[in-house]
């Protein structure tokens, strides 16, 4: 079965897709993206998805390529015709084709929008989790506006490296204060030895993971205590549990932080607990 990608109108074969040279995304990373988890073939959350989405749009001053009903529909097609069962829909949008020159093109410029979907091992993915992943920590070097889901990711992927040369999973930020604020691709938590759990506060210094979002409501129905806040390395080492949080990798437990164990060294229950009640309280469409 060829694999199908969604690009500006068409479906078209994965192997044929193509972006034009000229591209604002290609030239520039002048666009923004989306990934959202695709389960039985449904799509997790996507509405909070989308919401987040037009923001990022908005912020940047992209225009939506088409109305949300449409995206809707393309969203689906590109999963049913790929056959995902379990895996990610990723969406891009940038500025569209334009000579290339630093500031907006003309007005008349069209979006352009990319949607493709993978396939995800499922079983590796409930191995991983049950093992446990380590993760390192690095300072942050990105923009101001983390916020913003930007495809523009050059800090991301060092840090993604860093972490893959060093044996971990992830790569957790750390800013001018020593606290910790995100993963390069996820959110990062801790469960202090009083049972609370500690998320930094979504401003401008993380993305609002959707995912974040949702487990909130699980550690909430869980009657577990929350505390959105900064919290420093020390803080990380000295925790009972640690875990990352992401649309691809949902609830992940940390094992260790820069080599140190945390906790006794293996996955917690609260984050267990939390991965296994995750769709309970997911959207799906
Ligand atoms: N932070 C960053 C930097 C990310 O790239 C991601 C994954 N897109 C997240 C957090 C988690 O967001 P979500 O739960 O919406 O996937």
């Amino acid at each position: 079965m060829s694999r199908i990608a969604y690009v500006n109108g068409q479906y078209v074969p994965r192997r044929h897709a193509a972006v034009h040279i000229e591209d604002r995304g290609y030239q520039f990373s002048d666009g923004v993206y989306e990934v959202c988890e695709v389960r039985e073939g449904r799509l997790v959350d996507q509405r909070r998805h989308i919401e987040r989405l037009v923001r990022s749009l908005g912020e940047l001053r992209i225009k939506l390529p088409m109305p949300l009903s449409a995206l809707n529909v393309v969203l689906h097609e590109v999963v049913a015709r790929n056959r995902i069962k379990n895996g990610i829909v990723y969406v891009q949008v940038t500025r569209g084709v334009a000579r290339r020159d630093h500031p907006f093109p003309p007005p008349s410029t069209k979006p352009a929008i990319v949607v493709t979907a993978n396939a995800l091992d499922a079983a590796k993915a409930e191995t991983m989790a049950a093992e446990g992943v380590a993760v390192i920590t690095l300072p942050d070097n990105r923009w101001e506006r983390v916020d913003i889901k930007a495809i523009a990711l050059l800090p991301n992927i060092l840090a993604k490296q860093a972490a893959r040369e060093q044996g971990a999973r992830e790569a957790w930020y750390v800013d001018k204060e020593n606290r910790i604020t995100e993963g390069s691709s996820s959110n990062a938590w801790i469960v202090t030895h009083d049972g609370k759990v500690v998320t930094r506060q979504a401003d401008h210094g993380i993305l609002k993971g959707i995912t974040r979002a949702v487990v909130i409501d699980v550690l909430r129905a869980q009657g577990l205590e929350l505390e959105e806040r900064a919290f420093t390395v020390e803080e990380a080492y000295a925790a009972r549990e640690a875990f990352l949080t992401s649309a691809s990798q949902l609830v992940m437990p940390v094992i260790r932080i820069n080599d140190r164990p945390v906790g006794n060294g293996a996955p917690g229950l609260v984050s267990a607990a939390l991965r296994r009640d995750f769709h309970r309280y997911a959207g799906l469409s």
